[in-house]
């Protein structure tokens, strides 16, 4: 097939629920992506943080190579040992807890949000935070306080209140003997990179623990690497009643989890939650690979070392161009605010063979796999410095 015959058929016989980029892959590994015309681009936004170990990871290929051969599906009224594993694997790195397994973030807060209903026994008010994002499905798009997702959707589904985000008083204003549950990102991926201050959080653990309120974190775009430690909860000294995650955990096959505290975990019982394809067997030998291969290659130092780096080449390309107004993040989860839009600059770095996103209009977010190298930093930001000089002048 063509690039035109490749459009032609998506135009013909693909919904266009997408704003697309007109390029088409078909080989990856690493850092590196081809398109059909064998032109090769710098991946710094693998799949919305999916691929946080890069294309094609060599261990991850061997893992679901070897259980595809094996046995490919069980479903979830028996019992198989990669889920068993996975379970365990993923409490060692977080926090004293049991998991259900699903297949997407969306999906995780939907089941996130049935636990505070049945663990709240009447109480069923969460609040939840501007420019949250929490997924696309009803009770996940409710949680997710942009008019954008929401518009034309109405009805919602009912107990969801907005608060300002870093806002203590704000999330008091909102508490009634209705609220169950206060949910957030602790870095705002499509709100546009926005970082929750430590205060704030350790104040909202403290909130919750006063009036027995679930924190409910979800950690599916910050979770695994992506801000230089397993999980973004770990820099802020706290830790969530529940916790969500997706992206990044199969190593770009698809999964979810719900995390949830120990103590409170079996709430949920016998027939009241179920996912048909939740926690295959092909699917979490990947994940078990992709948690321990970062273990085993380090990746999480790698995440923190080449961040700072990043931030530091990005620092000085905010002292040269007026239009960078802010550079903000944890680990390798970077947004650059700009005063003017930044589609234009997205598609002018793909020109060069760079592929970043922007968020919120306004944010060009950079996300490369935990294992990207510093040479490849200084290539992309080589583009970036040409890209920016194309729309501002140098400030001297
Ligand atoms: C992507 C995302 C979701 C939704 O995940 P899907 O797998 O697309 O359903 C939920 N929460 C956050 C923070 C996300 O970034």
């Amino acid at each position: 097939m063509k690039k035109q015959d490749v459009f032609d058929f998506y135009n013909d016989y693909i919904m266009s629920t997408y704003t697309k980029i007109p390029l088409v892959f078909n080989k990856g590994k690493g850092s590196r992506l081809w398109d059909i015309e064998n032109k090769s681009y710098l991946d710094f936004f693998p799949g919305w943080g999916v691929c946080n170990l890069g294309h094609c990871h060599p261990k991850i290929m061997t893992a679901v190579r070897h259980q595809i051969s094996k046995l490919v599906f069980i479903p979830n009224n028996y019992y198989h040992i990669p889920q068993a594993r996975l379970a365990k694997e993923i409490v060692y790195w977080s926090f004293p807890a049991k998991v259900f397994f699903c297949n997407s973030g969306a999906e995780a807060n939907e089941a996130a949000i049935k636990f505070s209903r049945i663990f709240g026994k009447g109480r069923y008010e969460i609040i939840v935070f501007e420019n949250s994002f929490h997924g696309r499905t009803l009770a996940a798009l409710s949680a997710t306080a942009q008019k954008k997702y929401q518009e034309g959707f109405a009805p919602l589904v009912e107990g969801f209140k907005v608060a300002k985000f870093n806002d203590l008083k704000a999330v008091e204003d909102n508490l009634t003997d209705k609220t169950v549950a206060i949910m957030l990102e602790l870095v705002q991926g499509e709100g546009g990179i926005n970082v929750a201050d430590k205060d704030f959080v350790l104040a909202l653990r403290k909130l919750c623990d006063e009036k027995n309120l679930l924190l409910i974190i979800d950690e599916v775009q910050t979770g695994i690497g992506r801000t230089g430690k397993m999980f973004c909860f770990q820099h802020y000294g706290v830790i969530p009643d529940i916790m969500t995650l997706a992206k990044a955990l199969g190593g770009g096959l698809p999964i979810g989890a719900m995390v949830v505290k120990r103590e409170i975990a079996d709430i949920l019982g016998r027939g009241m939650h179920a996912s048909t394809f939740g926690g295959g067997p092909v699917i979490c030998k990947a994940a078990l690979a992709v948690l321990r291969t970062i273990q085993k290659e380090r990746l999480l130092t790698n995440a923190q070392r080449v961040g700072e780096y990043l931030f530091g080449k990005l620092n000085e390309l905010q002292n040269r161009f007026k239009i960078i107004k802010e550079i903000r993040g944890i680990g390798l989860m970077i947004g650059i605010e700009l005063s003017i839009p930044g589609r234009p600059i997205v598609e002018d770095c793909i020109k060069q063979g760079l592929l970043i996103n922007c968020t919120h209009d306004y944010v060009l977010r950079l996300m490369p796999a935990l294992n990207v190298t510093k040479k490849e930093i200084d290539r992309a930001v080589k583009i970036l410095d040409n890209v920016f000089s194309t729309y501002s002048e140098i400030q001297e």
